[in-house]
């Protein structure tokens, strides 16, 4: 029986629960973490009448001839449909590891210097969004919209236009865009750049990203901007180095209007305070104080990745150790830095230089009883994170560069009203929304230092009411009020869109 066509595709690459093998059979979990970006998207499927993801599947040759490629996934977000394209591993290495991980993203986080040219295979980089492309045209009702996600499928909105050119294509950056400057470097960028001209909405999350496309689609294309507003109370408008005072909110090229919406991501506040008052988050977090034994507990949640600027913030500690003997002792580290998965060879400098310098200042430092930094390049179940959040009196975040950050917000909807001292990078996106957080240059080893300093200087008095203000925030702007602002956005577009979302689970 042929599948029922969906009214909403989302085209992303990752599937949108967890596969696991047990007793010889294959299970699709529900996500083990409730709150990010996959659970926020499964949450539309609740918008619309019937909805499908498409993501990719490593299959190999042997296993291509008996392998499942629709599949229909039934879950607390309710009945919807999964196609997953089967990939060769070879692809998964051009497509993925080599062309997105090495060109497209040091490009995207302004890291020129490091985009890996000759490694990539254009053709199969543009084959593979081709595959995404027709697979998501095979699910869409002739009305549907189809919503891609990221710079790795860049390319799928001319193919869908070409395929299928009455459907609606949205486009959803995760990360940051770079300005044209950086992002006119990318040999493919006009073929980039027409693609995502092809969609009926592009959407960042803070306005200075926006205006970076508006910029490159000016240089490149001669678009115009044809309607500007100033910028939302959400954003600081001035005095940051992300901050923008308006943003363009259409583009005309070719003839067609392409909305531009900005609005950033928001965290599930909800999830997050309802497990803090559970019996096992209690225990956990006495535990947690009991290891920490009244020591000064800071904490740091990343991945393994140059942008995430983890190596500046180690050299910080080194540096307020040397400086602070008086801390030697009295303080925890605690850096989570996820491990990447296998065959992502472009972080492993950057996980050696981390392995190295932990070992080092634990070394310089350390004594037998107190061991000044715990790395863990595991990565944290959710439900435990949020208890370390609850706990720790600083949490330090300090990227390069970073789309956003939904670890800085987490940390503020764990804390709510209670004192905690938020270090953060001026060049993360939550950054503009964020005032209170004690701001860091990490590209400045000084004001690195600085920021440390007031961090652990701060009086509890201070820091529980720059907390409360960005609890506030982050609790008005949550997740839900993202979702809604989106549906709100693809009604602009399409009319086959119900009203907005009671609450994303
Ligand atoms: N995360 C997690 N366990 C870990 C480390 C991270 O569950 O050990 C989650 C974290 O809670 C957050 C997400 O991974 O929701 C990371 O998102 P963020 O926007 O901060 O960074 P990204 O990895 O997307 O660049």
């Amino acid at each position: 029986m042929e599948r029922k066509k969906s009214s909403l595709v989302i085209v992303y690459h990752r599937q949108p629960y967890e596969e696991v093998k047990e007793k010889g059979k294959v299970l699709f979990k529900e996500n083990k973490s409730p709150n990010g970006i996959v659970p926020a998207l499964k949450g539309f499927f609740g918008e619309v009448e019937r909805g499908c993801w498409v993501a990719w599947k490593q299959v190999s040759a042997k296993e291509q001839g008996s392998f499942e490629k629709n599949i229909t996934i039934n879950d607390s977000f309710g009945e919807y449909d999964v196609v997953r394209l089967p990939l060769t591993a070879e692809q998964v290495k051009s497509f993925y590891h080599v062309t997105s991980k090495e060109a497209l993203w040091p490009t995207l986080h302004s890291f020129p210097w490091l985009y890996n040219y000759d490694a990539v295979d254009w053709n199969t980089f543009r084959e593979v969004n081709r595959l995404f492309a027709e697979a998501a045209c095979a699910e869409a009702a002739d009305d549907a919209i189809i919503w891609v996600h990221d710079y790795n499928l860049w390319l799928v909105p001319a193919f869908i236009r070409k395929i299928k050119p009455n459907v609606k294509i949205a486009f959803f950056h995760h990360t940051p865009f770079p300005a044209a400057d950086v992002f006119n470097i990318l040999p493919w960028r006009e073929e980039i750049l027409d693609s995502l001209l092809d969609s009926d909405i592009v959407g960042f999350h803070i306005p200075r990203y926006s205006e970076n496309f508006a910029g490159v689609a000016r240089s490149l294309r001669g678009a115009e901007i044809s309607k500007s507003k100033a910028v939302e109370e959400i954003f600081t408008s001035s005095g940051l180095p992300l901050s923008e005072p308006t943003v363009v909110e259409t583009l005309k090229h070719n003839g067609r209007e392409i909305l531009i919406d900005t609005w950033p991501i928001g965290t599930n506040t909800n999830i997050i305070t309802e497990h803090l008052s559970s019996f096992d988050a209690g225990s956990r977090i006495a535990q947690i104080k009991n290891e920490i034994q009244g020591m000064k507990f800071i904490f740091s949640v990343g991945r393994v990745d140059y942008t995430k600027g983890t190596k500046e913030m180690l050299e910080a500690f080194d540096r307020l150790l040397e400086r602070r003997k008086e801390l030697i002792g009295k303080i925890k580290f605690f850096v989570v830095c996820v491990a990447p998965a296998k065959g992502m060879t472009v972080y492993k400098a950057a996980q050696r230089d981390i392995e190295s310098l932990v070992g080092s200042i634990n070394g310089k430092y350390g004594t037998l009883g107190w061991t000044p930094i715990m790395l863990s390049t595991r990565p944290i179940p959710f439900d435990e994170l949020v208890s370390y959040y609850k706990t720790a009196d600083v949490c330090w975040i300090t990227p390069l560069r970073d789309g956003l950050n939904l670890v800085a917000k987490e940390y503020i909807a764990s804390k709510a009203s209670e004192p905690g001292a938020l270090i953060l990078s001026e060049f993360t996106g939550a950054a503009v929304e964020l005032s209170e957080a004690i701001y860091a240059n990490p590209y400045s080893g000084k004001d690195m230092d600085e920021a440390i300093d007031r961090a652990i200087d701060m009086s509890d008095d201070e820091a529980s009411q720059r907390m409360e203000l960005m609890y506030e925030k982050v609790k008005k702007w949550d997740v839900t009020y993202w979702a809604n602002h989106i549906t709100e956005q693809f009604k602009l577009i399409k009319n086959n869109f119900k009203n907005t979302q009671e609450a994303v689970r």
